[in-house]
Protein backbone atom coordinates (compact mmCIF):
# COMPACT_ATOMS: atom_id res chain seq x y z
CA UNK A 1 0.00 0.00 0.00
CA UNK A 2 1.04 3.48 -1.09
CA UNK A 3 0.88 5.99 2.44
CA UNK A 4 0.34 9.73 1.23
CA UNK A 5 2.49 12.02 3.82
CA UNK A 6 0.66 15.72 4.61
CA UNK A 7 1.57 17.98 2.18
CA UNK A 8 3.65 20.76 2.65
CA UNK A 9 1.91 24.33 3.56
CA UNK A 10 2.89 27.86 2.09
CA UNK A 11 0.94 30.13 4.57
CA UNK A 12 1.20 32.58 1.82
CA UNK A 13 1.02 32.90 -2.10
CA UNK A 14 4.77 32.16 -3.03
CA UNK A 15 6.56 34.45 -4.66
CA UNK A 16 7.71 31.72 -7.21
CA UNK A 17 5.88 28.83 -7.76
CA UNK A 18 8.69 26.95 -9.40
CA UNK A 19 10.95 27.45 -6.27
CA UNK A 20 8.75 27.81 -3.06
CA UNK A 21 12.09 26.60 -1.21
CA UNK A 22 14.26 29.42 -2.42
CA UNK A 23 16.94 26.96 -3.96
CA UNK A 24 20.03 27.53 -6.05
CA UNK A 25 18.81 25.28 -9.03
CA UNK A 26 22.42 26.01 -10.66
CA UNK A 27 24.51 25.37 -7.78
CA UNK A 28 22.16 22.37 -6.84
CA UNK A 29 22.96 20.66 -10.34
CA UNK A 30 26.50 20.16 -9.90
CA UNK A 31 25.41 17.79 -6.56
CA UNK A 32 23.50 15.46 -7.69
CA UNK A 33 25.63 12.07 -7.80
CA UNK A 34 24.70 11.01 -11.67
CA UNK A 35 27.19 12.53 -13.88
CA UNK A 36 26.26 10.97 -16.97
CA UNK A 37 24.74 12.11 -20.13
CA UNK A 38 20.75 12.82 -20.44
CA UNK A 39 18.67 12.94 -23.06
CA UNK A 40 15.11 14.46 -22.25
CA UNK A 41 13.04 12.42 -24.53
CA UNK A 42 9.66 14.87 -23.64
CA UNK A 43 9.46 18.29 -23.77
CA UNK A 44 7.56 21.54 -25.64
CA UNK A 45 10.29 24.22 -27.21
CA UNK A 46 8.33 26.63 -29.14
CA UNK A 47 10.92 29.42 -30.16
CA UNK A 48 14.04 29.91 -30.79
CA UNK A 49 14.66 32.99 -27.62
CA UNK A 50 12.97 29.96 -25.26
CA UNK A 51 15.25 27.32 -26.52
CA UNK A 52 18.12 29.36 -25.51
CA UNK A 53 17.38 29.22 -22.14
CA UNK A 54 16.26 25.83 -21.99
CA UNK A 55 19.38 24.96 -23.74
CA UNK A 56 21.14 26.87 -21.23
CA UNK A 57 19.58 25.03 -18.01
CA UNK A 58 19.15 21.48 -20.08
CA UNK A 59 23.02 21.55 -19.99
CA UNK A 60 24.01 22.53 -16.34
CA UNK A 61 21.54 19.14 -15.95
CA UNK A 62 23.52 17.30 -17.96
CA UNK A 63 21.56 16.90 -20.89
CA UNK A 64 23.35 16.24 -24.16
CA UNK A 65 19.94 15.86 -26.59
CA UNK A 66 16.22 17.07 -26.11
CA UNK A 67 13.20 15.98 -28.27
CA UNK A 68 10.54 18.38 -28.68
CA UNK A 69 7.08 18.42 -29.34
CA UNK A 70 6.94 21.54 -31.83
CA UNK A 71 4.25 23.00 -33.93
CA UNK A 72 6.21 22.99 -37.73
CA UNK A 73 6.38 26.13 -38.30
CA UNK A 74 7.82 27.06 -35.32
CA UNK A 75 10.41 23.77 -35.31
CA UNK A 76 11.65 25.25 -38.21
CA UNK A 77 12.57 28.51 -36.50
CA UNK A 78 14.13 26.43 -33.71
CA UNK A 79 15.73 24.22 -35.67
CA UNK A 80 18.78 26.55 -37.10
CA UNK A 81 19.80 27.37 -33.11
CA UNK A 82 19.50 24.38 -31.44
CA UNK A 83 21.39 22.30 -34.32
CA UNK A 84 21.72 18.56 -32.79
CA UNK A 85 20.93 19.64 -29.44
CA UNK A 86 17.13 19.28 -30.47
CA UNK A 87 15.32 16.69 -32.47
CA UNK A 88 11.61 17.32 -33.10
CA UNK A 89 8.49 14.99 -32.72
CA UNK A 90 5.97 15.53 -35.11
CA UNK A 91 2.70 17.00 -33.30
CA UNK A 92 -0.26 18.96 -34.81
CA UNK A 93 -0.01 22.67 -34.31
CA UNK A 94 -1.63 23.78 -31.72
CA UNK A 95 -0.83 27.36 -32.00
CA UNK A 96 -3.01 26.75 -34.63
CA UNK A 97 -6.31 25.46 -33.43
CA UNK A 98 -8.73 27.87 -34.78
CA UNK A 99 -7.36 27.17 -37.79
CA UNK A 100 -9.87 24.35 -40.02
CA UNK A 101 -7.70 21.10 -40.89
CA UNK A 102 -5.11 21.71 -38.19
CA UNK A 103 -6.01 18.27 -36.25
CA UNK A 104 -6.84 16.82 -39.82
CA UNK A 105 -5.75 17.16 -43.31
CA UNK A 106 -3.20 19.68 -41.81
CA UNK A 107 -1.85 17.16 -39.47
CA UNK A 108 -1.65 14.52 -42.40
CA UNK A 109 0.62 16.93 -44.49
CA UNK A 110 2.68 17.87 -41.15
CA UNK A 111 3.77 14.03 -40.62
CA UNK A 112 4.95 13.95 -44.35
CA UNK A 113 6.56 17.43 -44.02
CA UNK A 114 8.20 16.46 -40.90
CA UNK A 115 9.70 13.68 -41.73
CA UNK A 116 11.18 15.07 -44.98
CA UNK A 117 12.24 18.39 -44.21
CA UNK A 118 13.31 17.82 -40.26
CA UNK A 119 14.11 14.56 -40.16
CA UNK A 120 11.38 13.66 -37.47
CA UNK A 121 11.57 10.10 -36.29
CA UNK A 122 8.97 10.05 -33.53
CA UNK A 123 4.81 11.00 -33.82
CA UNK A 124 3.10 11.97 -30.94
CA UNK A 125 -0.39 11.14 -30.46
CA UNK A 126 -2.18 13.52 -27.48
CA UNK A 127 -5.53 11.54 -26.24
CA UNK A 128 -5.58 12.83 -22.76
CA UNK A 129 -9.45 12.28 -22.19
CA UNK A 130 -9.85 16.37 -22.80
CA UNK A 131 -9.04 16.14 -26.39
CA UNK A 132 -12.67 15.70 -26.91
CA UNK A 133 -12.97 19.64 -24.89
CA UNK A 134 -10.83 20.79 -27.47
CA UNK A 135 -12.74 19.26 -30.51
CA UNK A 136 -15.67 20.68 -29.65
CA UNK A 137 -13.66 23.87 -29.84
CA UNK A 138 -11.88 23.96 -32.89
CA UNK A 139 -13.66 24.93 -36.19
CA UNK A 140 -12.90 21.27 -37.88
CA UNK A 141 -15.48 18.80 -38.52
CA UNK A 142 -13.67 15.90 -39.10
CA UNK A 143 -12.35 16.21 -35.46
CA UNK A 144 -15.33 15.25 -33.50
CA UNK A 145 -15.77 12.87 -30.20
CA UNK A 146 -15.35 9.82 -32.97
CA UNK A 147 -11.87 10.90 -34.61
CA UNK A 148 -10.23 11.94 -31.64
CA UNK A 149 -10.06 8.45 -30.00
CA UNK A 150 -6.74 7.16 -30.29
CA UNK A 151 -7.29 4.41 -32.92
CA UNK A 152 -10.07 6.05 -34.56
CA UNK A 153 -9.85 5.84 -38.37
CA UNK A 154 -8.26 9.18 -38.73
CA UNK A 155 -6.02 8.33 -35.75
CA UNK A 156 -4.85 5.26 -37.48
CA UNK A 157 -4.59 7.04 -40.80
CA UNK A 158 -1.55 9.54 -39.77
CA UNK A 159 -0.07 6.22 -38.39
CA UNK A 160 0.09 4.11 -41.38
CA UNK A 161 0.78 6.94 -43.15
CA UNK A 162 3.97 7.82 -40.78
CA UNK A 163 4.66 4.02 -41.01
CA UNK A 164 4.67 4.27 -44.65
CA UNK A 165 7.60 7.24 -44.23
CA UNK A 166 9.62 5.41 -42.04
CA UNK A 167 8.46 6.46 -38.61
CA UNK A 168 9.06 3.61 -36.28
CA UNK A 169 8.38 5.39 -32.92
CA UNK A 170 5.11 7.00 -31.76
CA UNK A 171 4.00 8.90 -28.12
CA UNK A 172 0.94 8.30 -26.50
CA UNK A 173 -0.28 10.42 -23.98
CA UNK A 174 -3.34 8.68 -22.67
CA UNK A 175 -5.46 8.75 -19.52
CA UNK A 176 -3.60 11.61 -16.46
CA UNK A 177 -3.78 12.02 -13.43
CA UNK A 178 -5.86 10.11 -10.58
CA UNK A 179 -6.86 13.22 -9.32
CA UNK A 180 -8.46 14.57 -12.30
CA UNK A 181 -10.56 11.97 -13.12
CA UNK A 182 -11.80 12.19 -9.26
CA UNK A 183 -12.49 15.98 -10.40
CA UNK A 184 -12.41 17.50 -14.23
CA UNK A 185 -13.48 13.93 -15.34
CA UNK A 186 -15.90 12.59 -12.78
CA UNK A 187 -18.55 12.43 -15.62
CA UNK A 188 -16.99 9.35 -16.98
CA UNK A 189 -20.01 8.84 -19.31
CA UNK A 190 -18.49 11.66 -21.36
CA UNK A 191 -14.87 10.96 -20.49
CA UNK A 192 -14.48 7.25 -19.86
CA UNK A 193 -13.15 5.67 -16.89
CA UNK A 194 -9.65 5.81 -16.24
CA UNK A 195 -8.91 2.18 -17.09
CA UNK A 196 -10.74 2.47 -20.61
CA UNK A 197 -7.83 5.12 -22.07
CA UNK A 198 -6.08 2.03 -22.21
CA UNK A 199 -8.09 -0.38 -24.87
CA UNK A 200 -7.44 1.50 -27.99
CA UNK A 201 -3.72 2.20 -26.64
CA UNK A 202 -4.09 -1.62 -26.20
CA UNK A 203 -5.14 -2.52 -30.10
CA UNK A 204 -2.81 -0.13 -31.54
CA UNK A 205 0.09 -1.50 -29.56
CA UNK A 206 -1.00 -4.95 -31.30
CA UNK A 207 -1.36 -4.16 -34.48
CA UNK A 208 1.98 -1.99 -34.78
CA UNK A 209 4.01 -3.92 -33.21
CA UNK A 210 6.83 -3.56 -35.07
CA UNK A 211 6.62 0.08 -33.68
CA UNK A 212 8.09 1.19 -30.01
CA UNK A 213 5.18 2.99 -28.35
CA UNK A 214 6.33 5.49 -25.61
CA UNK A 215 3.30 5.68 -22.92
CA UNK A 216 4.31 9.57 -22.08
CA UNK A 217 3.98 10.55 -17.89
CA UNK A 218 4.86 7.11 -16.93
CA UNK A 219 2.50 5.80 -19.11
CA UNK A 220 -0.60 7.54 -17.50
CA UNK A 221 -0.38 5.80 -14.59
CA UNK A 222 2.21 6.80 -12.11
CA UNK A 223 -0.10 5.89 -9.13
CA UNK A 224 -0.31 2.34 -10.40
CA UNK A 225 3.18 0.48 -11.08
CA UNK A 226 1.59 -2.93 -11.32
CA UNK A 227 -1.30 -2.25 -13.48
CA UNK A 228 1.98 -0.11 -15.79
CA UNK A 229 3.80 -3.48 -14.99
CA UNK A 230 0.73 -5.55 -16.34
CA UNK A 231 0.79 -3.69 -19.73
CA UNK A 232 4.30 -3.29 -19.83
CA UNK A 233 4.47 -7.60 -19.66
CA UNK A 234 1.85 -7.61 -22.26
CA UNK A 235 3.22 -5.39 -24.97
CA UNK A 236 7.20 -5.89 -25.29
CA UNK A 237 6.95 -2.90 -27.66
CA UNK A 238 5.38 -0.58 -24.84
CA UNK A 239 7.91 1.78 -23.20
CA UNK A 240 7.20 4.84 -20.61
CA UNK A 241 8.80 8.06 -19.66
CA UNK A 242 9.07 10.06 -16.44
CA UNK A 243 7.19 13.10 -17.85
CA UNK A 244 4.97 15.47 -16.19
CA UNK A 245 6.85 16.55 -13.30
CA UNK A 246 4.31 17.75 -10.68
CA UNK A 247 2.48 14.47 -11.22
CA UNK A 248 5.19 12.27 -11.16
CA UNK A 249 6.84 13.67 -7.80
CA UNK A 250 3.20 13.84 -6.10
CA UNK A 251 2.54 10.08 -6.71
CA UNK A 252 5.87 8.60 -7.40
CA UNK A 253 6.80 10.14 -3.80
CA UNK A 254 4.27 8.25 -2.35
CA UNK A 255 6.16 4.46 -3.04
CA UNK A 256 9.59 5.40 -4.10
CA UNK A 257 11.09 1.89 -3.46
CA UNK A 258 8.06 0.76 -5.60
CA UNK A 259 9.26 3.27 -8.41
CA UNK A 260 12.91 1.94 -8.14
CA UNK A 261 11.66 -2.03 -7.99
CA UNK A 262 9.95 -0.65 -11.16
CA UNK A 263 12.86 0.68 -12.81
CA UNK A 264 14.87 -2.21 -11.94
CA UNK A 265 12.79 -4.63 -13.24
CA UNK A 266 12.14 -2.69 -16.78
CA UNK A 267 15.91 -1.87 -17.84
CA UNK A 268 15.68 -0.14 -21.07
CA UNK A 269 12.44 0.99 -20.76
CA UNK A 270 11.50 4.08 -18.29
CA UNK A 271 13.37 6.90 -20.59
CA UNK A 272 13.89 10.32 -18.84
CA UNK A 273 11.54 13.33 -19.84
CA UNK A 274 10.87 16.61 -18.37
CA UNK A 275 7.85 17.24 -20.05
CA UNK A 276 8.91 21.19 -19.66
CA UNK A 277 6.84 23.56 -21.45
CA UNK A 278 9.04 26.37 -23.33
CA UNK A 279 7.16 29.06 -24.77
CA UNK A 280 7.09 32.63 -25.43
CA UNK A 281 3.62 32.27 -26.08
CA UNK A 282 2.04 30.71 -23.39
CA UNK A 283 4.39 33.28 -20.69
CA UNK A 284 6.48 30.03 -19.99
CA UNK A 285 9.98 30.85 -19.95
CA UNK A 286 12.45 31.11 -16.42
CA UNK A 287 15.53 29.99 -15.53
CA UNK A 288 14.27 28.69 -12.46
CA UNK A 289 10.80 27.29 -14.40
CA UNK A 290 12.76 25.02 -16.22
CA UNK A 291 15.70 24.30 -13.62
CA UNK A 292 13.20 23.15 -11.31
CA UNK A 293 11.47 20.50 -13.41
CA UNK A 294 15.06 19.09 -13.76
CA UNK A 295 16.26 19.24 -10.03
CA UNK A 296 12.84 17.85 -8.78
CA UNK A 297 13.09 14.66 -11.38
CA UNK A 298 16.39 13.70 -10.53
CA UNK A 299 16.28 14.28 -7.30
CA UNK A 300 12.91 11.89 -7.15
CA UNK A 301 14.80 9.37 -9.52
CA UNK A 302 18.94 9.39 -8.12
CA UNK A 303 18.41 10.75 -4.52
CA UNK A 304 17.07 9.61 -1.25
CA UNK A 305 15.97 13.44 -0.69
CA UNK A 306 13.16 12.90 1.55
CA UNK A 307 11.60 16.87 2.03
CA UNK A 308 9.22 19.23 0.38
CA UNK A 309 9.01 19.50 -3.35
CA UNK A 310 9.87 23.29 -3.98
CA UNK A 311 6.99 23.09 -6.83
CA UNK A 312 3.66 24.37 -5.83
CA UNK A 313 1.16 21.54 -7.07
CA UNK A 314 -2.43 22.86 -8.13
CA UNK A 315 -3.83 19.25 -8.08
CA UNK A 316 -3.74 19.08 -4.15
CA UNK A 317 -6.04 21.83 -3.38
CA UNK A 318 -8.47 20.99 -6.17
CA UNK A 319 -8.29 17.25 -4.97
CA UNK A 320 -9.15 18.58 -1.21
CA UNK A 321 -9.79 22.20 -0.96
CA UNK A 322 -9.20 22.35 2.47
CA UNK A 323 -5.61 22.09 1.49
CA UNK A 324 -4.23 25.50 0.60
CA UNK A 325 -4.19 26.72 -3.10
CA UNK A 326 0.16 26.97 -2.97
CA UNK A 327 0.71 24.03 -1.49
CA UNK A 328 3.45 21.60 -2.20
CA UNK A 329 3.32 18.08 -1.81
CA UNK A 330 6.32 15.73 0.07
CA UNK A 331 9.42 14.89 -2.42
CA UNK A 332 10.51 11.35 -1.38
CA UNK A 333 13.82 10.27 -3.94
CA UNK A 334 13.54 6.20 -5.29
CA UNK A 335 17.47 6.55 -4.40
CA UNK A 336 18.79 4.77 -7.38
CA UNK A 337 22.17 4.68 -6.68
CA UNK A 338 23.31 1.66 -10.11
CA UNK A 339 25.37 3.91 -12.29
CA UNK A 340 24.57 1.84 -15.24
CA UNK A 341 20.53 1.80 -14.56
CA UNK A 342 20.66 5.39 -14.16
CA UNK A 343 22.53 5.80 -17.62
CA UNK A 344 19.96 3.50 -19.04
CA UNK A 345 17.17 5.70 -17.31
CA UNK A 346 18.71 8.66 -18.14
CA UNK A 347 20.56 8.26 -21.94
CA UNK A 348 21.23 4.70 -23.32
CA UNK A 349 17.06 3.50 -23.44
CA UNK A 350 16.82 6.51 -25.86
CA UNK A 351 19.76 5.05 -27.89
CA UNK A 352 18.44 1.52 -27.82
CA UNK A 353 14.66 3.39 -29.09
CA UNK A 354 16.36 5.09 -32.08
CA UNK A 355 19.19 2.31 -32.96
CA UNK A 356 17.16 1.17 -35.69
CA UNK A 357 16.04 4.68 -36.97
CA UNK A 358 19.53 5.60 -37.07
CA UNK A 359 20.38 6.61 -33.50
CA UNK A 360 21.18 9.41 -31.62
ZN1 LIG B 1 3.95 16.86 -23.02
Amino acid sequence: MSHAAPPTVSPEKPSDPANTLGLDYRALADELPYRGPVVDIHTHVTSPKAAELFLEVAELYGVVKTFTMTGIDHAKKVAPIAGEKIEFMCVPDFLKRDRPGTFTTQWLDDIRAFREELGCRVLKLWAAPRVIDLAEQVPDEGFNAETVKLDSPLRRQGVELAYDLGYRTFMTHVADPDTWFATAYADASRYGTKRQQYEPLERLLDDFADCTWIGAHMGGTPEDLDFLQQLLDRHPNFVVDTSACKWQVRELSKHPGKFSEFCRRNPGRVLFGTDIVASEQMDQVGFDLFASRFWALRTLIETDYDGPSPIVDPDLHKVDPSVPEHSTPPLRGAAIDEDELLKTIYHDAAVKLLEPAGGL
